[in-house]
């Protein structure tokens, strides 16, 4: 169905997000990749009218946006470029199957699909999440443990570079594990990109990850 888009940002009418609320959006903070994976890159910060953004589209359903931001995907893309060592396949961190039924909608998927037509490259369902507590309000040291994944071993020779897509990064925990899933099943090159990266205070990592 399609209905009045409206500005996630300010609610302004006619446009997904308007010039003035993409002017409003941080820069993504710059951080060091998740282990596991080669490089990250983020098109904004999770604050403000960034974060407005990623929590319209868990929540609000907004479809039709994820398509729009697909650019700006494609632009971090070219960010991390120089770390992918063969043509990539584009992939994403699936949401639980729980929320996935409650939105109707899996975000990162539909980002991996507009990333997937932005740039030409193949989009390959790869990763499977195991069951774990939800994420949000968790304390940060389990939010670092789960959530877990599983690749499905390809049937042919698996994809050496994939491309990790996801709303947005927090503790990296999430891009960390599905890198260990795709490394598991042979992938050689693993890089993420994501719509927002929380500011991440070095503090906030536990000292036992490396
Ligand atoms: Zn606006």
């Amino acid at each position: 169905m399609l209905s009045t888009p409206r500005c996630v940002g300010c609610g302004a009418v006619g446009v997904a997000l308007c010039s003035t609320c993409v002017d409003g959006l941080q820069p993504a903070p710059l951080v060091p990749p998740p282990p596991g994976v080669d490089a990250v890159a983020s098109v904004f910060s999770y604050e403000g009218i960034g974060r407005r953004l990623v929590l319209g589209l868990k929540y609000r359903n907004r479809r039709a946006d994820l398509g729009a931001l697909a650019g700006s995907l494609a632009a971090a893309l070219a960010e991390v470029e120089p770390w992918l060592e063969h043509r990539p396949a584009v992939t994403w961190a699936p949401t639980t199957a729980r929320r996935r039924r409650r939105r109707g909608f899996d975000q990162a998927r539909w980002l991996a699909a507009g990333l997937g037509r932005a740039t030409g490259l193949p989009v390959r369902r790869t990763l499977v999440r195991r069951p774990s507590p939800p994420q949000t309000g968790a304390p940060r040291a389990d939010r670092w443990r789960h959530p877990a994944f599983v690749a499905s071993r390809p049937r042919a020779s698996p994809w050496r570079s994939i491309v990790v897509v996801d709303d947005v990064a927090t503790s990296g925990a999430t891009l960390a594990a599905a890198a260990a899933a795709l490394h598991a099943v042979g992938s050689e090159n693993v890089v993420a990109v994501t719509l927002a990266q929380t500011p991440l205070n070095c503090a906030d990592r536990p000292a036992e990850t490396v």
